[in-house]
């Protein structure tokens, strides 16, 4: 029986080839060594979870949940299992799981991998992307919300960038929240026959979103509402205060936005996004939540995180032209002229290799000019030529691909003598 197959990846996901492949691993590398520099230590969680992390700590009327949640049709004893939309709850899910209030507190963890969204796929938002994620848990100390800020902004400025900013605010704790959302209120009643359909609704289910919306004729309105800041209790408003001096301390740009508010109940006092002056969309962000774990059925333990939209990144470094290099061209190339020297060609090959000797071959090929060609274009410095007579003699031709000059190198001096050529 024969299957018809469209070779075609999800929709909204995709593979990644060549320079963008490299980009990604090599952003990877210095995330990893960033992270680990910075006193973050690594936590993999698995990407799926069931439903009810994220449906507990994001809140019921948030568009992840509402309409973008990534359903997986296996179930295990009736609990629904979800690819993962975002880091941060499993994160803290992993928090209580493996006792983590007793480890030396804060906890200091990061994350590297694919969040899933199932929403229709459009320009810089895919159904998956990779986050990098960090995660300070078991402190309220406003130093540590500018820690996130810091080791996000120390990442960006090693690559030289600078036109991004930290729009920052603060949404205060669930009591200034509670109290700003009925001023909020009264302020768009008087407005609820003119606002977008989304508002009508974000005005009964989650007012705070209110102030996410796009909508080009809610933005007039938007403008003059009430912020959050004003609504602020005394430990909430020294909290933020504290937060802004660390940052100014460390010379870190940011600006006030009244406005923003990050979409998921289980933030709390400080919010940020980082935008870079070319895009419209935030290639990051984060924020305080005390409350996550105790959403979660922990104590109410608090922490901070962020992340950052690694395909967004990429973007970025696209934009300033910023390669990271994690392939070494190979400077060696190993051909073999006669079928017969085809497995002495393999062991020097492979004598080379664990001497750590960067060598290419192109053994796919039998005729020694085609590899030799191949050599060419790669552009390798030497070539390695091993015939019938090399074999019996335990020697090498190793020819130089600049000046064509060839030579003849017994084996046992092979290493050595590529390794100070190479030098
Ligand atoms: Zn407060
Ligand atoms: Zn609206």
């Amino acid at each position: 029986m024969k299957f018809k197959i469209a070779p075609q990846a999800p929709r909204g996901m995709h593979d990644l080839l060549k320079d963008d492949a490299e980009l990604f691993l090599g952003i990877f590398n210095e995330i990893l060594k960033h992270s680990y520099l910075y006193g973050f230590e690594y936590i993999r969680t698995p990407i799926v979870e069931k439903e009810e992390i994220f449906t507990a700590s994001l809140g019921a009327f948030t568009d992840v949940i509402e309409k973008e949640m990534f359903y997986i049709d296996k179930k295990e004893k009736g609990e629904k299992y979800v690819l993962r939309p975002e880091g941060t709850a499993a994160i803290a899910r992993a928090y209580l799981q493996n006792g983590m209030h007793s480890w030396p507190q804060p906890v200091k963890l990061f994350y590297f991998g694919p969040m899933f969204r199932y929403e229709r796929p459009q320009a810089g938002r895919y159904r998956e992307h990779y986050q990098w994620g960090l995660e300070i848990i078991g402190t309220e100390d406003p130093i540590y919300d500018a820690k996130i800020i810091q080791t996000f902004d120390r990442f960006l400025r090693k690559f030289k960038l600078k036109d991004f900013i930290f729009r920052i605010n603060s949404i205060g704790c669930l009591n200034d929240r509670n109290k700003y959302k009925k001023y909020l209120k009264k302020y768009y009643k008087k407005y609820l026959k003119n606002i977008c359909e989304d508002c009508k609704r974000r005005y009964v289910n989650n007012p705070l979103r209110l102030l996410d919306c796009k909508n080009e004729k809610d933005q007039e309105i938007k403008k003059s509402a009430p912020v959050i800041v004003d609504y602020l209790c005394k430990q909430c408003e020294e909290h933020f205060k504290k937060t802004l001096e660390y940052l100014e301390e460390l010379e870190i740009q940011y600006e006030l936005d009244p406005h923003l508010v990050r979409g998921f109940d289980y933030y709390s006092k400080t919010v940020f996004e980082i935008y870079f002056v070319e895009k419209t969309t935030a290639i990051g962000g984060g924020g305080r939540y005390d409350y996550l774990i105790k959403f979660l059925g922990g104590k109410q333990i608090p922490g901070v995180g962020g992340a950052i939209g690694i395909e967004r990144l990429m973007d970025i470094f696209k934009i300033h032209q910023i390669k990271l290099n994690v392939y070494k061209k190979p400077l060696v190339f190993i051909a073999y002229a006669t079928e017969k020297a085809k497995k002495y060609a393999y062991y020097v090959y492979d004598l080379l290799l664990k001497n750590n000797i960067n060598v290419v071959e192109n053994f796919a090929k039998n005729s020694l000019t085609s590899q030799l060609e191949y050599a060419d274009k790669i552009g390798v410095k030497y070539s390695i030529i091993i015939g019938h007579y090399e074999m019996g003699s335990k020697s090498v031709i190793l020819k130089n691909m600049l000046d064509k000059i060839q030579e003849t190198i017994p084996l046992a001096n092979l290493v050595e003598e590529l390794k100070s050529r190479l030098k």
